[in-house]
């Protein structure tokens, strides 16, 4: 059992999730320039997305490395695409504007991913569709890992009931480490009868 678990990839790549947020967030905290400090939390936030994904992947393959490939960049550009309302909710291309908004913006109302793709996945479930089931499991994880990043900062804003306070910084980077696992649970309770293929990386 122990060495099972020295010796599995999950493990090493849950580590590295950690690192990556732990490290990204240092890099953000000693930049300067307020263009760079937003280009790295960005990066964090899609290398996050992106690492999940492929978590993922590693037990729920896509029908080819291509596939896996593009999966886990389309993941990384959700989770990086997020914070681009700052600016349609700023009406601005600014960096300060974008980042001194008074209202969060609307993406990052956590209420949305869930009200949306959770009935999309029971769907998906029910008439059988593998692919919509994955996309929005990708969909899913982009935002779930986003939202749970921006928490230590503001907390998850659930509309209408308001924000929750933000969480401690070892809370966020643990919920970090489970979201692919909690998105396989969730996966793999979906599952039915899905084909997958398997293939070498
Ligand atoms: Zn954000």
């Amino acid at each position: 059992m122990f060495y099972r678990l020295l010796f599995n990839s999950t493990t090493y790549l849950t580590i590295l999730l950690a690192l990556v947020a732990i490290v990204g967030d240092y890099i953000v905290y000693h930049t300067k320039l307020h263009f760079f400090q937003a280009l790295f939390d960005n990066t964090t936030h899609a290398l996050i997305g992106a690492l999940s994904w492929f978590m993922v992947c590693l037990h729920f393959k896509s029908s080819s490395a291509f596939y896996t490939l593009l999966e886990v960049a389309a993941c990384a550009f959700v989770a990086s695409l997020i914070d681009l309302d700052h600016f349609v909710a700023a009406r601005s291309l600014n960096f300060e504007d974008a980042t001194n908004l008074k209202q969060r913006p609307p993406l990052h109302c956590s209420t949305f991913p869930l009200v949306i793709c959770l009935p999309l996945l029971m769907l998906s479930y029910v008439l059988y569709l593998p692919s919509l089931k994955r996309s929005i499991l990708i969909v899913l994880t982009a935002f779930v890992s986003h939202h749970t990043r921006d928490a230590t900062r503001r907390g998850f804003w659930l509309y209408p009931y308001g924000s929750t306070p933000p969480i401690p910084y070892g809370i966020y980077v643990l919920i970090t480490c489970m979201i692919p696992h909690l998105i396989r649970l969730l996966y793999t309770m979906l599952k039915k009868n899905d084909i997958s293929v398997s293939y070498d990386f």
